[in-house]
């Protein structure tokens, strides 16, 4: 115990020299007995002010008071009806000393509610942060006890030391705050996400752990016309909204941009996380005022599930991640629910994409050729260009696990020049052998490259180059891009017919086109989807369809051929029917550049049906 007050305030301000906001309270705690013996009164206690809600709050009481009620009617005091005593704390800037005797009633009771005590004595002294009063020190004798200026000076010294100790303490937690959360949304960031999710997903822990992850779509469109400005408040308003929707104890992150995440606080199956994932989706797509303007954005959201003690933070999010690609890759505004064949078909995607860069100058394209057979003769009529890509450590690849790869990333019309180049040219080549004279090389045109300026020009160039004639070559496009841009499509459609191209339309009858529109193209050939022809022969349904394709066909004087002959009843309902053209496996599969100019060369395949 030190004797002189210089020692108290030197003992004390060494004390508080090591308090951390983890340790503040311990330590004050231990300052106030040790001035409560030091000064021989009955209690000291230590009050911050919170002039946001105007209150006052208990940091620290010694000795800490029996049985302390819950809740505590001493923790938080609001000035407006608190005692005199109290209230005068929220603006004191000097001690203040109470005496027994006749005005001492009012403070006495509010300290010793319902206890029966002879009369008490008090010293308050304020905690003093510049012209702030942010706190107070106070101390209880019961009985009288007259405090001198020397004693009150070293409390105010004491009380400044705390007073300091109490700012260091709020920094911290405003710094830790700060590190904790996202500045423009007040949601958490992605370093407090990832110690929550470590957390939840430690071994024992309550499972299984559900994380929506959610990504707007198209908000750089607000950010583009808009400006910056706009775009932040758009995405303040929709974290607001997720705050609000998300009910119960919910984690909402903000990993930056337009990406947020959501973790429910209780363990959730992927039904139920789907579920919320539906409703928070329906609450983000109401309209946001910016500007007079009314917006809407919608939101793709991925959800995942993790397993405490089994996944860990990193796996959870990297599905939910990729959960919310397939959502997004599907149009947007979707939820998708993260299942094991998305992690793979992501990691391939990954690696096409990687190599797909180089795959023209590399020459690992090739082509197959698929032949179409007047199945009448057995005559070879046509061959389909299909590409390939022999990829270094996947074998070779079919078209379908890399052309929406290409579109993706706008190679489409690199890839479709080269497939239209080498299809020319091999064609010529063969022909120049005396082989295929007759007959005609299809190739297929991805909806991007039909709208890309100058490819008219591209495909006159390709055939010239290689000396073709017109009605050798001839482009499939997709029904569903003939029926998007109709006017686009046709002043496209009228340039290939000057130059003597042949246009077929592919996959007929899964893209609804008006007969009207068809009517007023120039196509020539019609090539009925194969999901139509593959059980023919024994689904009447598909047979109705075929029936009406085929009249429309013979109505607008149209070439037809059938994708996907697979059985001998399929060839053989066509033919009943009147379609003669198919290609098929049950005719022959896709075969390479040299098989398949030794068929030509032989010009018919051998057909029994
Ligand atoms: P598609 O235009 O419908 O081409 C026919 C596809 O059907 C080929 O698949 C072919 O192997 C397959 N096929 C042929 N006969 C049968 C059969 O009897 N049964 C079944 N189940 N399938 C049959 P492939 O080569 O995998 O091509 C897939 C798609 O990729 C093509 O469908 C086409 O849309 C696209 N594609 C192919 N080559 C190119 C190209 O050079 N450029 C563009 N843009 N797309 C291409
Ligand atoms: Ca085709
Ligand atoms: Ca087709």
């Amino acid at each position: 115990m030190p004797e002189s007050l210089d020692l108290v305030v030197t003992s004390v301000a060494t004390q508080l020299m090591g308090a951390t906001s983890a340790t503040a309270k311990d330590v004050c705690q231990n300052v106030l007995a040790d001035l409560v013996a030091y000064f021989g009164v009955d209690v000291s206690f230590l009050r911050r002010n919170d002039h946001t809600i105007r209150a006052s709050v208990l940091v620290a009481e010694w000795p800490v008071r029996p049985g302390i009620p819950d809740p505590d009617p001493l923790a938080v005091v609001y000035f407006t009806d608190a005692d005199p005593v109290f209230a005068m704390a929220e603006h004191q800037k000097e001690p203040v000393v109470f005496r027994p005797e006749p005005a001492t009633d009012d403070y006495q009771r509010t300290i010793n509610e319902g206890r029966q005590v002879a009369a008490t004595s008090m010293a308050c002294v304020p905690l003093l942060s510049g012209e702030v009063t942010s706190g107070v020190l106070g101390f209880v004798k019961f009985g009288d006890r007259n405090w001198t200026d020397a004693e009150l000076n070293a409390l105010k010294a004491i009380a400044s030391l705390l007073a300091q100790v109490q700012a260091r303490v709020d920094a911290e937690e405003q710094l830790r705050y700060l590190a904790d959360h996202d500045d423009l949304t007040g949601l958490y960031n992605r370093r407090a996400l990832l110690n929550h999710l470590d957390v939840r997903l430690a071994d024992g822990q309550p499972g299984p752990v559900s994380a929506l992850f959610f990504d707007l779509d198209r908000l750089k469109a607000i950010n583009d016309y808009l400006g910056h400005t706009a775009g932040d408040w758009f995405i303040r308003v929709l974290a607001e909204r997720l705050r609000r929707s998300a009910d119960g104890p919910t984690v909402i992150a903000r990993l930056g941009g337009d990406e947020f995440v959501v973790v429910p606080a209780t363990p959730m199956d992927a039904e139920a996380a789907e579920a919320l994932a539906v409703r928070l989706q329906a609450a983000l797509r109401e309209r946001v005022a910016i500007d007079g303007e009314m917006l809407t954005r919608t939101v793709s959201i991925g959800v995942a599930l993790g397993m405490p003690g089994h996944d860990s933070t990193s796996d959870l999010l990297r599905r939910a991640d990729q959960a919310v690609l397939t959502a997004k890759n599907s149009g947007g505004n979707q939820v998708a629910v993260f299942t094991d064949d998305m992690s793979l078909e992501n990691e391939f995607r990954n690696d096409i994409e990687l190599h797909l860069q180089t795959v023209v100058e590399s020459g690992a394209l090739l082509l197959h050729y698929l032949p179409e057979v007047d199945m009448r003769t057995g005559d070879i009529v046509a061959m389909e260009a299909l590409v390939r890509w022999q990829h270094p450590t996947r074998g070779l690849l079919t078209p379908d696990s890399f052309i929406g790869v290409a579109e993706s990333i706008n190679m489409a019309g690199e890839l479709g020049r080269w497939v239209l180049r080498t299809a020319c040219a091999e064609f010529a080549a063969w022909r120049s052998r005396g082989h295929g004279k007759e007959s005609v090389v299809r190739i297929n045109v991805s909806p991007v490259q039909l709208v890309t300026e100058g490819f008219v020009e591209s495909v006159k160039g390709a055939m010239a180059d290689n000396g073709l004639p017109p009605g050798s070559v001839c482009l499939e496009i997709t029904e569903t891009v003939v029926v998007q841009d109709i006017e686009t499509t046709r002043i496209t459609l009228d340039g290939l017919k000057e130059a003597g191209v042949l246009v077929a339309i592919d996959d007929f009858g899964t893209g609804y086109s008006a007969l009207s529109q068809l009517k007023s193209l120039p196509v020539d050939t019609l090539k009925i989807d194969r999901s139509f022809v593959r059980e023919l022969g024994s689904d009447p349904g598909d047979l109705a369809i075929v029936r009406a394709i085929i009249a429309l066909a013979e109505a607008f004087g149209l070439e037809l051929v059938a994708e996907g002959v697979e059985t001998r009843a399929a060839a053989l309902t066509l033919l009943r029917h009147g379609c003669h053209r198919a290609q098929g496996f049950l005719l022959s599969r896709p075969i390479a550049a040299g098989p398949m100019e030794s068929l030509l060369a032989k010009g018919r395949i051998d057909v029994d049906f």
